[in-house]
């Protein structure tokens, strides 16, 4: 075997891998037994909270009725012996900044107790607030440095959990972050705020279609998460990986993800082990996951849990991207949540399912059998269809960062133009709503006869899958697959809860004047409603293939934005509509989307300059003397066959030395980018000016040193090549 010694003795470490960790034993202790175990959950809260206490907190979490703040101090009081029960010795306030991140502050449950010893303390206070120092994270102008208070607030909503670690247990409190004036330095608090505002308008809603006491409607959210595993081994020998999560160099292996034999295959041992006890301790949080597969790129897989309110989905998932990460460790393994680490094969994305409803109005976007004669599924499933045809572009601005860009708009799914795909049969309902104002047929699902008799029949569903939609209608839910693999879910649901309830605010205004309280007029009003909304909103609908060239023309033609990169889809979370929306449902006031929009570019910048930086050093320091020493090495040898008296050919020297000079010369074009780019550091000085130039620059850049570095891996001797290769790290396990 030929490579470089630092790749040699990776490739030795990964294939003498031993597990460090024992062995799990699902026999003696059940995953059922196991499940929600450290979860401050409803059941243990009406085990030890007084029954008045109980049921005030479990109106706040199950109608969204005001806190009572009386009873902070009993919660907190059971909380703490709860958690000292389990081993807890601190408890952290749980936030989620404006960089996506999960951050945690943790205090000690002991205070001295003026005798020389000490007690366990954790009061209704400590419960509710907490103020971190948090001035470091972004703010994007809202709280100035000297003003750098931001205050924790208990999300009563979100449970608390215990988090195990092999020296001790923490109690976590999820919370929301705001600025000592108030407003929203975080992702919970318009997620919070846009879950009441879709509520509301949803039930004045089903209150046309007789709805008398439906009580609280909440979003709903299934993620599923798409994450590479590679082997820590690996990891190590590429600073790009280390630091950007992405490889910024790599030529393609000879076998890619052609032979479609990664997706669904068999999952390998170590990766399954993995699996295992990654859902062994999302059990133990109450995180419902449910599926785990391959996904189609070589070493890429993908979890998804069973939905649940977004509010705590959302938590949740932050909480499964820290385990998926923390437990790789265990296992010589790294986990990689970025949306493209890898060129040239499948990137991850994290689909966001998303409905409303609950338990006793159901799933208000369950079609039933025959939708065509479900009115009330109707009038929200165009609410949707409104919805994302009217805010497209914000909806594209929510999933835009620099990860991203290499999915949207690039040369991989789903495309960065936001359209629906209703599947056949809603398409064929809305079709006949726009040509007659009625539907009066659904094409029926049927059964698929496989042809073997020992086989049973199956329902089919009455709608095909199209991978290729960045929002599709599946079943029962809307899927918004443009979501990147790294990214916090608030953002994203924070957005479709506001337009949705934008649009349930518009319906139901609609309806409510044209029938004036006469319910008898619901049809006829319903009926014109869909067939209005349809008319000026069916654009977004398309069933085609959204890779295609047709469609991107097709799009331009119906008007559809196609904002491919970062920099030109972030500037629409700013557009006056959205602010007005914003603010109108009061999810965020101007203030807090223009700081957002200021973070969110700065956030590109410095990822960017991150990766350029990145860039240079590897090519300075590890690619160019690599490909210097085999020059010379080819040159040694010419000399010396020409000495021999021997015919020496120098088609390779020539090559080398050729991609040599190309390298010298985009390495200083690189420089002479970054170079304009300015400090870096905290605290761009232009975000949006400075991330157009990025794009703009920086990145062809990048992309252009890269073109000459994977043309050196393609001929420089194996065992000068520094870099473990896509091969290695994509394939050897
Ligand atoms: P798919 O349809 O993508 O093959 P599933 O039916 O397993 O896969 O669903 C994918 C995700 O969608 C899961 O997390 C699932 O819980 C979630 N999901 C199902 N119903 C809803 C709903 N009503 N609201 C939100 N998410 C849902
Ligand atoms: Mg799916």
């Amino acid at each position: 075997m030929s490579g470089s010694a630092a790749r040699l003795s990776a490739i030795k470490a990964v294939t003498d891998f031993k597990p460090i960790s024992e062995p799990l034993n699902f026999a003696t202790t059940a995953s059922g037994d196991l499940y929600g175990s450290n979860v401050f959950n409803i059941s243990v809260m009406e085990k030890r909270l007084p029954k008045q206490v109980f049921k005030s907190v479990k109106k706040t979490i199950e109608k969204g009725e005001p806190l009572d703040a009386g009873v902070a101090d009993v919660v907190a009081s059971a909380m703490k012996d709860w958690a000292l029960e389990k081993g807890a010795t601190h408890y952290a306030h749980v936030f989620y900044p404006l960089t996506g991140i999960t951050a945690e502050k943790h205090d000690s449950f002991l205070s001295p107790d003026g005798k020389g010893g000490a007690i366990n303390e954790f009061g209704g206070t400590a419960l509710v607030q907490g103020e971190p120092d948090a001035s470091s994270f972004p703010s994007g102008g809202i709280r100035a440095t000297f003003e750098a208070r931001g205050y924790t607030a208990w999300d009563v909503t979100s449970p608390a959990y215990i988090l195990e670690n092999p020296n001790g247990t923490t109690l976590c409190i999820p919370t929301a972050f705001v600025s000592w004036t108030g407003e929203a330095l975080d992702k919970k608090t318009p997620l919070l705020r846009s879950m009441k505002a879709l509520n509301v308008q949803a039930l004045r809603v089903l209150k046309l279609f007789g709805h008398k006491d439906p009580g609280m409607i909440t979003a709903t959210c299934g993620p599923e998460q798409e994450y590479f595993l590679i082997d820590r081994n690996f990891i190590m020998a590429r600073p790009d990986l280390i630091n950007a999560g992405r490889t910024l160099f790599g030529a393609p292996p000879p076998k890619g993800q052609e032979f479609a034999d990664q997706y669904f295959g068999a999952i390998p041992d170590r990766v399954l082990a993995y699996m295992l006890d990654c859902e062994r301790e999302l059990y133990k949080l109450g995180v419902p996951v449910k599926t785990r597969h391959n996904e189609v790129a070589p070493s890429q897989y993908e979890i998804a849990p069973i939905y649940e309110n977004a509010n705590v989905a959302s938590d949740h998932q932050q909480l499964l991207m820290l385990t998926l990460k923390r437990v790789a460790h265990k296992y010589g393994m790294e986990c990689l949540m970025h949306e493209k680490p890898f060129a040239g094969v499948n990137g991850s994305g994290k689909h966001l399912n998303w409905s409303l409803g609950n338990g006793a109005v159901g799933n208000l976007l369950e079609p039933g059998s025959t939708p065509h004669a479900n009115m009330q599924f109707l009038v929200f499933c165009a609410a949707v269809i409104r919805a994302v045809h009217k805010h497209a572009t914000l909806l594209r601005a929510v999933v835009a960062h620099a990860g991203n860009d290499h999915r949207l708009g690039a040369n991989e799914a789903p495309p960065a133009i936001i359209s629906i795909f209703l599947g056949a049969q809603l398409a064929d309902v809305f079709e006949q709503i726009k040509k007659s104002g009625e539907a009066t047929s659904s094409k029926k699902a049927g059964t698929l006869t496989v042809g073997v008799d020992t086989l049973p029949p199956l329902p089919k569903d009455a709608g095909d899958r199209n991978r290729t939609s960045p929002f599709a209608f599946t079943g029962n839910k809307f899927e918004f697959r443009a979501v990147g693999s790294s990214q916090s879910l608030s953002g994203p649901l924070v957005a479709l809860n506001t337009i949705v309830a934008e649009s349930l605010d518009y319906i139901a205004t609609e309806l409510e004047t044209a029938t004036g309280g006469d319910a008898s007029k619901l049809n006829a009003a319903v009926q014109k409603l869909l067939k209005d909304i349809t008319n000026a909103h069916g654009a977004v609908i398309f069933n085609g293939d959204g890779y295609s060239e047709e469609w991107h023309a097709e799009a331009a033609k119906r008007g559809l934005p196609n904002n491919k990169q970062t920099i030109d889809a972030l500037p629409a979370i700013t557009d006056p509509a959205v602010i007005e929306m914003f603010e109108k449902y009061q999810v965020l006031s101007k203030r807090e989307v223009e700081s957002r929009r200021e973070i969110y570019f700065e956030q590109y910048v410095l990822t960017i300059s991150v990766e350029a930086r990145i860039s240079l050093e590897i090519a300075k320091t590890t690619i160019y003397p690599a490909a210097i020493r085999y020059a010379g090495e080819l040159a040694g040898s010419v000399t010396n066959l020409k000495a021999a008296g021997v015919a020496a050919d120098t088609t390779v020297l020539t090559k080398v030395s050729g991609l040599v000079s190309a390298l010298v010369e985009k390495i200083a074009g690189l420089e002479d980018a970054v170079a304009h780019l300015g400090g870096g550091g905290h605290g761009v000085a232009n975000p949006q000016e400075s991330a157009i130039h990025c794009a703009k620059s920086v990145v062809p850049a990048m992309v252009a040193l890269r073109g000459v570095v994977d043309s050196l891996e393609g001929v420089v001797a194996d065992d000068h090549w520094p870099l473990p290769t896509y091969q290695e790290m994509l394939f050897i396990k």
